[in-house]
């Protein structure tokens, strides 16, 4: 197993907050970063980094020169095309490598894998134009919730639906093809885990985080998750084990569950750092992004126990970052602002952490 030694290269794909969060991170451990970033984003990563491209993920000399100039290349993007990381791969390490991302970049791909670890997952259909829609809405049930098999994020691309009209209107309007159909699922909790393999393959997971979403966008988070049982969490954090395993991941992975009537369910996974990690910062031995480094540098993993006796994070959003000054009064709580230039609503533009002592 190879070490990358301080003073070497970490490539990263994509230039949004997690990227920026990961280069800080990187930069502690005496790392240099270079960021790829599409010409059309916001690159809040690269305002961090010792280096940045900005070009198309199809450039395949841009891509080269890239990969040339690192070590090891990472995602904070779980949507970089396959061929780009199939392409870097020739050259450098890509960490985790590809099929993770061809598994999570499409929720069929994704629930079909999950099943085959043992995972049960929300009942659902593949939809694939009018024609397959009221088999599904048959075998689905209504109320239920359609969704693109690929480029979701953030509630984007899906839309619930009541009735078989309503289906069809939101089919057309997610663009008629390569859908999902899930049922809605009336949980009693959302939670995700986040566990982390080696290069020499060994593993850590964080205590389990309780998550709210409101209207597909991540509010809250808390840690360890409160009011969940037990068994849950173990049969959850079980799971992600093995999908860390099944994909010869190396990195971070975060793994997103329902608890809907005492059962577990898989939803999805993300194969980075993610949003419900973001308490590690402070609240935990080792923050998810130098955990997600020292991973992919071959390093040793860090600790994973709280810090204190539990943590909560909230995401600063839309224009909510006029004003998140107002935390820097509040005792205890640690800000940070991701740079962002455009407030859209529902953006996420920064995040608040608690650490109860
Ligand atoms: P997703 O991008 O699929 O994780 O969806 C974002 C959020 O929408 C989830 O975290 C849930 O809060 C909600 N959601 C997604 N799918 C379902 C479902 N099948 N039933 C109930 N809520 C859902």
């Amino acid at each position: 197993m190879t070490t990358l030694a301080p003073g070497r290269w970490i490539g990263i794909l994509g230039g949004g907050q997690l990227g920026r969060m990961l280069a800080i991170a990187a930069a502690r451990l005496g790392f240099h970063v270079h960021v790829f970033s599409p010409p059309s984003e916001d690159a809040v990563a690269a305002e961090v980094a010792a280096r940045a491209t900005r070009a198309p993920y199809d450039d395949r000399e841009a891509l080269e020169g890239f990969a040339r100039s690192v070590d090891v290349v990472t995602c904070e993007f779980e949507n970089v095309p396959a061929a780009a990381l199939e392409f870097l791969g020739a050259f450098r390490p890509v960490r985790p490598g590809p099929l993770a991302f061809a598994v999570a970049q499409d929720r069929l791909t994704e629930k079909r894998f999950a099943a085959q670890q043992g995972a049960r997952t929300v009942r659902h259909a593949a939809v694939d134009g009018p024609e397959s829609l009221a088999g599904a809405i048959g075998a689905v049930g209504l109320p239920a919730i359609l969704k693109t098999r690929r480029l979701g994020y953030d509630g984007k691309g899906q839309a619930q639906v009541t009735t078989l009209a309503e289906a069809h209107a939101a089919l057309q309007a997610l663009g008629g093809c390569h859908l999902v159909l899930e049922a809605l699922v009336a949980f009693e909790a959302e939670f995700s885990v986040l566990v982390a393999r080696g290069l020499d393959g060994r593993s850590v997971r964080y205590p389990a985080v309780r998550n709210r979403h409101e209207g597909g966008i991540l509010v809250e988070s808390e840690a360890p998750a409160p009011d969940l049982p037990g068994p849950a969490v173990a049969q959850a954090a079980h799971l992600a084990e093995r999908m860390a395993i099944a994909l010869d991941y190396v990195g971070v992975l975060a793994c997103e569950f329902f608890l809907a009537d005492g059962e577990v369910l898989f939803n999805e996974m993300a194969p980075r750092v993610h949003n419900s990690g973001h308490w590690t910062i402070e609240g935990a031995q080792t923050c998810q992004f130098e955990q997600h480094v020292r991973a992919i540098a071959g390093l040793p993993l860090g600790a994973t126990g709280l810090r204190g006796r539990a943590a909560r994070m909230r995401n600063v959003l839309g224009d909510e970052a006029r004003s998140a000054h107002r935390w820097l009064s509040e005792p205890g709580a640690r800000l940070h602002l991701y740079g962002k230039s455009v407030a859209v609503p529902g953006r996420k533009m920064g995040h608040v952490t608690f650490v109860d002592g």
